[in-house]
């Protein structure tokens, strides 16, 4: 197909074209029951499989660790930043949150409202330039949780490690880098991701955690901010957004057949790669804006010496069927975000338009 375009958005972002076609193929008639997978009731056996499927797919990618459950909610990762604390952030108890940019700042602003919170390490100083340190936390004995955001998608940093809390659970807002690599869960109590960066289309929200910390929701809580209801109905408490976890299985099967979480992590760090290289070869005509050890492979920012020619990048770059290379409105510059689904010949045909680039307004 000669008309996709170099898709470089945020989120929603680029899927598979696999995985659309696999869907259009499907659309109309799911499976010969004469219905679309849309139009199917959330109770009846066909969409259940799909359900239960997707959740122990995701599970498997994961190393199928013991004692873990899937959730598939709505409302966004943004809703976690309030349902998180609501549930786990209890009477008489702090939680930690550390410090690395936007989204954490954002997730942070939520818990406030809640309950007691510390900031457990920052990188505020440096602009979130670089990832903070995480090496020596200092937590409270009624430490809640620690929050930290695994790849900050607006900054361009991601964590290369993640700290060891003993038995105060770290949670992780994954929206952006969730299955770009493997990572061991035994060493989260909950990671949370919004869909529609690296899982499949918007409107689902994928929570897993330890069972747990899914058991104890306070008494005063409404039923659907609880994540005992969800934990104890198989998330089919409500009506789930069924076409989204539908699309999420099909995303997960094409991780599968990318050689799952390891191929994919390789697939990723040649793009990231080539990519950054380019940047760094420029002679400083383009400068990456974070530490290159907290570089993020899924979001690459890059900045030049003038927002006109930033500006101007980006209009010649629409020209040549490229989109979303602009940065967030809140940092400028410009960003490439380079999830799973974005193909190495994208990246190819981007570090080709920034040689030529270059070459006639370096
Ligand atoms: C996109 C993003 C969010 C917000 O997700 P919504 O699903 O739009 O609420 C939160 N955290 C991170 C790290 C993100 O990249």
């Amino acid at each position: 197909m000669s008309n996709r375009a170099f898709n470089f958005n945020a989120g929603p972002a680029a899927l598979p074209l696999e995985v659309l076609e696999r869907a259009q193929a499907e659309f109309v008639d799911f499976q010969g029951t004469g219905m679309s997978i849309m139009e199917m009731s959330h109770r009846g056996a066909v969409y259940e499989g799909v359900h239960n499927d997707t959740a122990s797919r995701l599970l498997k990618l994961l190393g199928n660790p013991s004692g873990y459950q899937v959730l598939f909610l709505q409302g966004g990762a943004s809703t976690q930043f309030a349902m998180l604390p609501m549930n786990l952030l209890t009477e008489g108890k702090t939680a930690g949150y550390v410090k690395s940019g936007s989204w954490a700042n954002k997730a942070l602003k939520e818990a406030k409202l809640i309950g007691d919170t510390f900031i457990a390490s920052s990188s505020e100083e440096d602009k979130y330039m670089s990832t903070p340190d995480v090496s020596r936390l200092q937590l409270p004995e009624n430490t809640a949780y620690v929050h930290l955001t695994s790849n900050e998608t607006i900054e361009g940093t991601q964590f290369r490690e993640f700290p060891d809390t003993g038995s105060v659970p770290l949670i992780a807002d994954m929206s952006s880098d969730i299955l770009c690599r493997p990572f061991d869960l035994n060493q989260f109590g909950l990671v949370y991701a919004g869909a529609q960066k690296n899982l499949g289309p918007s409107g689902l929200t994928v929570v897993i955690a330890r069972e747990e910390l899914l058991k104890n929701s306070p008494k005063h809580l409404p039923t659907m901010f609880r994540y005992d209801t969800h934990a104890e109905s198989n998330s089919l408490y409500n009506t789930p957004p069924s076409f989204s976890v539908y699309m999420m299985n099909e995303v997960l099967k094409w991780i599968e057949e990318q050689g799952s979480l390891e191929g994919i992590e390789e697939k990723n760090r040649e793009k990231a790669d080539l990519l950054y290289q380019t940047i760094d070869n420029s002679g400083g005509f383009y400068r990456g804006c974070v530490h290159p050890e907290d570089r993020s492979i899924m979001n690459v920012t890059f900045r030049m010496a003038s927002e006109e020619l930033e500006k101007l990048f980006v209009k010649e770059s629409e020209k040549e069927g490229f989109v979303g290379l602009k940065g967030h409105r809140s940092v400028g510059g410009l960003r490439a975000s380079i999830y799973n689904a974005v193909p190495y010949g994208s990246i190819k045909a981007l570090v080709d338009f920034m040689n030529q680039f270059q070459k006639s307004h370096g």
